[in-house]
């Protein structure tokens, strides 16, 4: 199954992509993850990328959809993929279809603005992984210490309050356009998120099933 996950920075589709990965056995990819990971070892990818990222605007469309078409050519990708963050815009998500990349399903995790400042601010990640918690939502076993890889839970720089606000502004003009963009195609459910994880991850495979 290929699917997408969409909704606004902080509606929670990370959590939910790690989750229905491991049920389905189908790897989950975050071009926001990959990013960051360049972002860290320096890279030319990662240099190009930091103060858009840092800015809370998105990186321009080339760099990422060279990112995603050399990870979907990967072998673990062979029996599906959740894509969680991409595509962002109407033209990344042409780049998709000019691929051949069949997607079956689109779901649409919905937040009000309001809700996301609030829950950004208690967001942590693992430094090393990029496994994300929350200090109310999501707790990790130990505080501050990542239940999957031990390494040290961090707030993202770009989850800072004007950061959030202008992320939030960007998702509404240029990724929103993309639940229209798949409702025509017929692939788009919405879920309304939920204040707990498990919750939402319930509507969701309902969602995935329907
Ligand atoms: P995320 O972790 O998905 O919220 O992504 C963090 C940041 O990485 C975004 O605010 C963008 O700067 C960049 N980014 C991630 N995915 C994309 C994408 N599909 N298109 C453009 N920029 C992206």
């Amino acid at each position: 199954m290929n699917l997408i996950l969409l909704g606004a920075p902080g509606a929670g589709k990370g959590t939910q992509a790690e989750i229905i990965c491991e049920q389905f056995s189908i790897p989950s990819i975050s071009t926001g993850n990959i990013i960051r990971e360049s972002v860290k070892n320096g890279t030319e990818l990662g240099l190009k990328a930091k103060s858009y990222m840092d800015s809370g605007e998105l990186v321009p469309d080339a760099v990422v959809i060279g990112i995603i078409k050399e990870r979907l050519a990967q072998d673990d990708c062979q029996n599906g993929f959740i894509l969680d963050g991409f595509p962002r815009t109407i033209p990344q998500a042409e780049a998709l279809d000019q691929m051949g990349v069949v997607i079956d399903r689109v779901v649409s995790i919905e937040v009000a603005d309001e809700k996301i400042a609030a829950r950004m601010s208690g967001r942590r990640v693992c430094s090393k992984c990029g496994a994300s918690y929350h200090l109310e939502y999501k707790k990790p076993a130990k505080d501050g210490v990542c239940d999957a890889c031990g390494g040290e839970l961090i707030q993202r720089k770009d989850d800072a309050p004007e950061t959030v606000i202008e992320r939030l502004r960007v998702y509404h003009e240029q990724t929103e356009p993309l639940k229209d963009y798949y409702e025509k195609a017929g692939k788009l459910r919405l879920v309304e998120g939920q204040e707990q994880v498990a919750d939402t991850t319930a509507l969701t495979l309902a969602a995935l099933k329907d």
